[in-house]
């Protein structure tokens, strides 16, 4: 049995001889039938992405502010913004210069992004994003462990493509998928069913605490598609907002005569 592997790594030119390790990732837990791959480069502390402006520990997270202590982060503002350097000329320029004050501006504009952050941090609990999948259940976790003992077996007998252990392994990869799929999908539909129902009975504080919970806490992006189910499109007519909520593939508007 022969099958061959083909995978590219695209680096920067000053880090090919700096590559230390390139692997396959063949965890029992991955379905997919493609494997991740990994490479390990050593990069000069000096070619290293600048920490920025963001601390990075705050990429991946939500930031819970009504947990937060907001006094401790209205004063750590306050000190940190105190630190900042103002572009005094760029502030009152009139544009009769000749100086581009375009640089000077983007990095004041990052100094109060930096002193927002890094007081959030310090102030405001935060969880973790796209770790918890609030749907998942004790049936998931007890495919998942059939599907790792499955290719853990199909392993050690050598990957055969075909046999009883290799339909076993494919078999137990596919009800897995499976469920994870269905399980997302009913999650979908109930969270859908959910705020329907809000809207219909006008509970608009029930509606936008739902709605926010859902659509604003992963990210500030405005989303236009949201897991192919739900589609939402938003804008404001002369103060009047109109909602189109594509629930269940059928295209329902909802129009409102008031602002919310
Ligand atoms: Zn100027």
């Amino acid at each position: 049995m022969h099958y061959s592997l083909l995978d590219y790594f695209i680096v920067s030119p000053s880090l090919v001889n700096e590559c230390k390790a390139v692997s396959v990732l063949n965890d029992g837990d991955n379905p997919s039938d493609h494997l991740a791959v990994s490479c390990r480069v050593n990069v000069a502390t000096g070619l290293a992405e600048p920490s920025g402006m963001y601390p990075n520990a705050l990429k991946n997270i939500k930031l819970n502010w009504n947990d937060a202590d907001l006094s401790a982060y209205a004063n750590t503002v306050t000190e940190l913004l105190t630190r900042v350097n103002i572009p005094t000329d760029a502030l009152l320029c009139h544009g009769s210069c000749t100086v581009d004050h375009t640089a000077r501006l983007e990095s004041y504009y990052g100094d109060i992004k930096w002193c927002l952050h890094t007081a959030a941090s310090r102030s405001v609990p935060s969880i973790k994003m796209g770790v918890q999948k609030h749907w998942w259940s004790p049936q998931l976790n007890e495919l998942k462990q059939q599907c790792i003992d499955a290719t853990d077996l199909w392993k050690s007998v050598g990957r055969p493509r075909s046999g009883e252990v290799n339909s076993n392994r494919i078999r137990c990869k596919l009800k897995y998928k499976n469920a994870i799929k269905e399980a997302a999908v009913n999650a979908d539909n109930a969270f859908n069913d959910s705020l329907y129902e809000k809207l219909c009975t006008k509970n608009n504080s029930a509606f936008w605490k739902a709605w926010r919970k859902r659509f604003c806490s992963h990210n500030q992006k405005p989303a236009n598609i949201v897991n192919g189910t739900l589609g939402m499109i938003m804008f404001d007519m002369n103060s009047v907002n109109i909602f189109h909520l594509l629930l269940h593939r059928t295209l329902t508007v909802i129009a409102f005569n008031y602002v919310w």
